[in-house]
């Protein structure tokens, strides 16, 4: 499947730890992991500029979109938001990791304001699966260990998931709805709280998996039709605002 990688590059990727954790470059990393499940994937940039490189014909192209924001969010269009949310909602899956919790995409397709508690001490992330029979969850175990994270906590504002598949636990006693599905329209969308630039957990084989896994479970089981129209009167629906 055609897979596009937005990932921010930002300063702290390029400082000693952002460099020791991803010396290829975060993006690069979640492209090759990526291919190597067999997908086509496209490494888009996002920057101060926003995401430029995000291109009609790459977005119609496009079967499932991952989204690594942190800096940057406000620099990405509402042009360009309006455009990838209108086609998630006709069944373009899409994955957002770490902090594209607070992009302007995920707060768009979730309506609320995404917010959570976070403290960056590179401890361990217990996450435990909750939904054993979950296809993200398929060849994992009960849990797998990050064992250097940002923490980040509840109460995390989003809607109810549509399938809670993690939960996060740090050693401050917090907890995260951590593996999240949203249904919108006709596509699915997952949240993943891991991924802090500093430290390599795009690399620990079990989160490779399950990335893979995310991918695939999102990902559209039938061509995505050119309009949000009605599968039983044909009428055109209200666009997203
Ligand atoms: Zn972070």
């Amino acid at each position: 499947m055609n897979v596009t990688v937005v990932c921010e590059d930002n300063a702290s990727m390029h400082s000693p730890e952002g460099i020791k954790a991803y010396p290829e470059g975060m993006g690069v990393c979640l492209r090759q992991l990526l291919e190597e499940d067999g997908n086509a994937v496209t490494l888009v940039r996002a920057d101060e500029n926003g995401a430029e490189g995000l291109t009609d014909d790459i977005l119609a192209a496009t079967d499932v979109m991952f989204w690594w924001g942190h800096w940057y969010h406000g620099a990405v269009s509402d042009e360009l938001i309006a455009k990838v949310a209108e086609r998630a909602l006709r069944g373009m899956g899409m994955v957002f990791l770490h902090s594209a919790h607070d992009s302007k995409m995920l707060k768009k397709l979730l309506g609320t304001s995404c917010s959570l508690k976070w403290r960056e001490d590179g401890e361990l992330e217990r996450l435990w699966c909750v939904d054993m029979s979950h296809p993200i969850a398929r060849g994992l175990g009960e849990f797998i260990d990050i064992p250097r994270e940002e923490m980040y906590g509840e109460p995390f504002d989003i809607p109810a998931p549509d399938e809670l598949v993690y939960v996060g636990w740090f050693r401050g006693g917090e907890v995260l709805r951590g593996g999240c599905v949203f249904r919108r329209g006709r596509g699915k969308l997952f949240y993943f709280n891991p991924g802090h630039e500093t430290y390599p957990t795009y690399k620990l084989p079990a989160v490779r998996r399950l990335l893979c896994n995310a991918c695939g479970y999102v990902a559209p089981q039938a061509p995505l039709r050119p309009d949000l129209a009605c599968r039983h009167c044909e009428e055109p629906s209200i666009p997203l605002q």
